[in-house]
């Protein structure tokens, strides 16, 4: 009998734990730390910062699917991962050993590296609900007092696709509101050039987001590193090829925001040989660290390279089906470790995207992320929202079921050629 713990029940560790129970024998125990006992859609959080989602409607209480799925989940989180003893310290003073642990802490949010940035000093943000609910309550002093407007994406942040959905969702709201015309939108973003993604580009992402921007009467400024915040401007330097400032930007605004640099969280920073400086998790094709080989990690906390130098520093993004095919390769190759093999299993960690625009959208395939690709796909129009909310209800529907992959959701992806893109490579023996 093994114990396997998964850190962090978010959009990755959820679905690992559910996947684990599928592969692991009945005597396995399978327990989920998380910070709380709900799940919280990320996702969404764009549309709960203008009203579209209400908390109730993207959270779901994982108690009962656990129950039911024998997995014993512990909500008090985590202090601090031991893993020379095989150990994780609770922030309620309790330890929990295991034989075996996946990581899928998700991002901490590095506000702090940028003067007056984040929740709390002149920005809003939307990677955590509670953050999109406040942003909602400035949302409507917007609406009754209009003026400029920032969103964007800040100096090493690896998540662009949110800033731009945002972006367009809240044009959308403005003008529903009916005071678009008072309210001068600015994107400005770390990326080389629009569209850029942390992916150099997918498709013609470039020639479609810069279309987008214009129709919306949005203006850009790329190569931006932003100085600081203050509470009606934001002042960001944009940097020619070789880094040398081109321009300094003081650019008026009475709602900013940008989404952040990530790095690890603090429970699992720090730790010789199993995280970078950064506090990413480094794991090999398998999803295995090299030096505490029973430790695997899945979701945005995995240490992954930059695409390649940039002027101002941009991630590569880690995006849902990228994250299922990590937790799909994990769950096999932990299940190859119980019973005496080794790891083979690789996730094919594509990249799709659908960004919601509110009333359209765009797509994107990347495949692999590294260009030149096999696939290098993206398109937009009014589908892209309809298949988000789709995603959405989706993705819910099986946290409250308990099961990672429902039979007819296997049956829609094959038919759409989608289960290829989440799916595993499995090495010769
Ligand atoms: C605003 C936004 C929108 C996005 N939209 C999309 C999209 O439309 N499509 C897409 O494919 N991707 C999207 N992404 C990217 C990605 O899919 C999400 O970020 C996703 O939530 C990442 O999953 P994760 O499991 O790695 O992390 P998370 O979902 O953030 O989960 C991490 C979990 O770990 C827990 N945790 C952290 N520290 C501890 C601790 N010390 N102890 C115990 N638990 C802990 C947290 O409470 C949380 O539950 C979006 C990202 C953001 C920020």
């Amino acid at each position: 009998m093994a114990t396997i713990a998964v850190l962090g029940a978010g959009l990755g560790g959820t679905i690992m734990a559910y996947e684990l129970r599928d592969q692991a024998s009945k005597d396995d125990r399978i327990i989920l730390i998380n910070k709380g006992s709900r799940f919280s859609f990320v996702p969404s959080n764009p549309w709960v910062a203008v009203g579209w989602r209400q908390r109730e409607t993207i959270e779901v209480d994982l108690e009962p699917a656990c129950t039911r799925r024998n997995i014993t989940l512990m909500p008090q989180g985590a202090e601090r991962l031991v893993p020379e003893e095989n150990r994780i310290e609770l922030l309620d003073g309790t330890s929990v050993s295991y034989d075996y642990l996946v990581i899928a802490t998700g991002p901490e949010l590095a506000f702090d590296e940028i003067e007056g940035f984040g929740p709390g000093n002149h920005t809003h943000s939307i990677c955590h609900i509670d953050h999109a609910l406040a942003a909602k309550q400035a949302f409507d002093r917007l609406v009754a007092e209009p003026g400029p407007v920032v969103i964007g994406a800040a100096q090493g942040a690896s998540c662009f696709g949110p800033a731009y959905e945002f972006a367009f969702i809240l044009d959308k709201a403005l003008r529903d509101a009916k005071v678009r015309d008072r309210v001068p939108m600015t994107f400005i973003t770390s990326e080389p050039y629009i569209g850029h993604l942390g992916l150099d580009g997918v498709g013609d992402t470039k020639g479609l987001l810069e279309s987008e921007l214009r129709n919306h009467h949005i203006k850009w400024i790329t190569n931006a590193k932003v100085q600081r915040f203050e509470i009606d401007k934001v002042v960001a330097e944009e940097l020619n090829e070789d880094g040398s400032v081109k321009t300094v930007h003081e650019v008026p605004s009475a709602f900013t925001m940008m989404l952040p640099a990530f790095r690890g969280v603090s429970a699992v920073r720090d730790i010789e040989g199993l995280t970078n400086p950064r506090g990413f998790i480094m794991v090999d094709r398998h999803q295995q660290n090299a030096k505490y080989q029973n430790v695997f990690s899945v979701g945005v906390c995995v240490a992954i390279p930059p695409m390649g130098k940039t002027p101002v520093p941009v991630g590569v993004p880690k995006t849902g089906f990228m994250i299922e095919s990590m937790v799909t390769a994990t769950a096999h190759n932990i299940a190859r470790l119980l019973d005496g093999e080794r790891p083979n299993a690789q996730g094919t960690w594509n990249a799709v995207c659908l960004a919601d625009f509110g009333d359209g959208g765009i797509a994107f395939v990347a495949q692999p992320q590294i260009p030149p690709r096999n696939v290098n796909w993206s398109s937009s129009g009014k589908w892209v929202h309809a298949a988000k909310i789709g995603f959405e209800k989706y993705f819910l529907y099986k946290i409250k079921l308990g099961k990672s992959e429902p039979f007819y959701e296997r049956l829609a992806l094959q038919a759409l050629g989608i289960d290829k893109l989440k799916s595993i490579e499995l090495e010769d023996a």
